[in-house]
């Protein structure tokens, strides 16, 4: 299950290196964009699902990073 108050996704690549797609809101949309490539798309539920998706699939990234980072965003409290 994705975490409800995260506000970026982020994984690994195959050679270790990071991808983060963040997600932001604006009412009841949200908006989703990755920082490797540009990539943006709106989502209205589950927009970390859509950002796993495009991470898995445009970057090959699938690692989950091993112990949540606190120092940057913080929004991933819950785990
Ligand atoms: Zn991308």
């Amino acid at each position: 299950m994705p975490e409800n108050d995260a506000s970026r996704v982020t994984r690994f690549d195959g050679h270790g290196r990071q991808h983060v797609v963040r997600v932001r809101r604006a009412g009841v949309q949200r908006t989703i964009s990755c920082d490797t490539c540009g990539w943006r798309q709106g989502a209205q539920f589950l927009p970390w699902l859509k950002a796993e998706r495009h991470l898995a699939e445009a970057h090959r990234a699938t690692v989950d990073p091993p112990g949540s980072d606190a120092g940057e965003g913080g929004g991933r409290a819950s785990r």
